[in-house]
């Protein structure tokens, strides 16, 4: 498979008269905007409940959501689900995309094993992102894992050292600017929603390859009732 280190990028294929998350992800089904497209079955947008008070960002579609076109519908969703559940969040009522929206794999003689995005494929479909994000209007942010952690926040942060705590966002953000709540009303104000925040913690796929997968299954639970507590707080 190509590895390009540039792409055109997404945004030449966001319309911008775009008024729904629907018509974005019409949109997004004929993006060209890196060369993931090439070899991926579909582009897997973001779904859930748009009015969601949680936002979740994963890495990337795997082989199952490649061929269902849907988010977090293999074993990592599962796990994740029941990670939210448990944590107290009502798993019905999140929305769930990734930062980069076409599969990326190898093939090993049939299989077809994951591959990490690139930086290129990170910043080439982060406007994809940033419009999904306009027409959201979540409380709280939960970023899963490295590569979601770039897209939103930059390449300095670390999972590892942050995860779990709740950061101020749009304020967190490596381009805060990019995620501005839009106005609601012609009056330009904004919802009197209080600001937003972000949590960073493990993508649910890091707990299944995890040598102790009940121990890591624990800490996703403890940062997603960190969430779980805001909102209730
Ligand atoms: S990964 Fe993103 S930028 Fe690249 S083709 Fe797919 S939707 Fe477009």
């Amino acid at each position: 498979m190509a590895d390009t280190e540039t792409a055109p990028g997404a945004q030449r294929f966001i319309p911008p008269q775009a008024d729904t998350l629907d018509e974005l992800r019409a949109a997004a089904s004929g993006c060209r905007g890196c060369e993931l497209y090439r070899d991926a079955s579909q582009t897997v947008f973001g779904r859930g409940d748009t009015t969601a008070r949680v936002v979740f960002v994963g890495e990337q579609p795997g082989d199952m959501e490649d061929q269902k076109g849907l988010p977090f519908v293999g074993p990592a969703g599962r796990l994740l689900r029941k990670a939210v559940d448990d944590a107290g969040l009502d798993p019905g009522h999140i929305y769930l995309t990734n930062a980069v929206k076409h599969f990326r794999f190898e093939m090993r003689g049939k299989r077809r094993i994951h591959q990490t995005p690139d930086r290129v494929h990170i910043t080439a479909c982060r406007p994809w992102l940033v419009a999904e994000f306009a027409k959201l209007n979540p409380e709280v942010i939960v970023v899963l894992g490295a590569t979601a952690a770039k897209a939103l926040l930059g390449p300095a942060f670390r999972v590892t050292r942050q995860r779990g705590e709740l950061l101020p966002w749009p304020a967190a953000a490596q381009h805060p600017e990019d995620f501005q709540r839009v106005p609601v009303d012609s009056a330009g104000g904004t919802t009197n929603a209080p600001p937003a925040q972000l949590l960073a913690t493990i993508h649910p796929s890091a707990v299944l390859r995890a040598d102790n997968q009940d121990v890591a299954y624990d800490g996703l639970v403890a940062d997603l009732t960190v969430v779980a507590r805001a909102l209730a707080g």
